[in-house]
């Protein structure tokens, strides 16, 4: 089994997601006691969330590359960035490594298609849903992305920043969530992509009508697949 690194800590409240659910795919897979062989690169998110107010990207690719170095250095075979925001970041990685980056955003592209989708609704943080790294990836791969308006994406982003990377799940904001999500649903959103790690603390596939896409999950779920295959 190949060893996954995971860079971690943004949060770690998703952290312990991945965690979990890598573990559950090798038993799944595997089955007896076997889990996953993995290393992770915890970093201290008020420095990166600090970072990411001030728009200080290059900052943010030096942190992250020193991370994935020490993750090459503790033997890991392959990166997960457990976050959709700092994927920004996996540029500068991939050219202080070798090893694979699992990008979240081509996974998740990859089980729309399964779905057979055209028109997706993407929630996440405002670097997620604003900026191009994530809905370019669908885009070229013929899925229509389409984002709340303005004043739905700070109320979506504040929630993850001021609730959920901190485990607080609050009743009036899953309400707030479902709303925004009503309203994608009804300019023509198929399915739904949870675009940050922390969503699914918050939202579950019973909440909603439509296919509900947990890029946490389908990110672990495809880092094991890759560790057990032969390649
Ligand atoms: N975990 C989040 C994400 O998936 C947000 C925290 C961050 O900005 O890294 O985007």
């Amino acid at each position: 089994m190949k060893k996954i690194g995971l860079i971690g800590g943004m949060s770690w409240e998703s952290t312990l997601l991945y965690y979990k659910l890598l573990n559950e795919k090798v038993k799944q897979l595997r089955g007896g006691s076997h889990s996953a062989n993995c290393v992770i690169e915890s970093v201290d998110f008020a420095e990166i969330a600090e970072l990411q107010a001030n728009d200080d990207w290059p900052a943010l690719d030096s942190l992250m590359q020193e991370r994935a170095n020490s993750l090459v250095s503790s033997g890991a075979e392959m990166i997960l960035v457990c976050a959709n925001t700092m994927h920004l970041c996996v540029p500068a990685i991939e050219q202080c490594t070798t090893i694979p980056v699992i990008h979240i955003a081509e996974v998740t592209a990859d089980e729309i298609k399964a779905f057979s989708l055209k028109k997706i609704a993407l929630l996440g943080t405002k670097f997620t849903m604003e900026k191009a790294f994530f809905k370019d990836i669908l885009q070229k791969r013929g899925i229509e992305v389409l984002v709340p308006d303005p004043s739905a994406r700070n109320q979506v982003h504040d929630i993850i920043y001021n609730e959920l990377i901190h485990g607080i799940m609050k009743e009036e904001s899953k309400r707030i969530y479902i709303s925004v999500i009503q309203d994608l649903i009804s300019q023509g959103a198929e399915g739904v992509i949870l675009g940050c790690t922390e969503i699914p603390l918050l939202i579950y596939p019973e909440d909603i009508d439509i296919p509900l896409f947990n890029t946490t999950k389908l990110h672990a779920e495809k880092a094991v697949e890759f560790a057990l295959s032969a390649s």
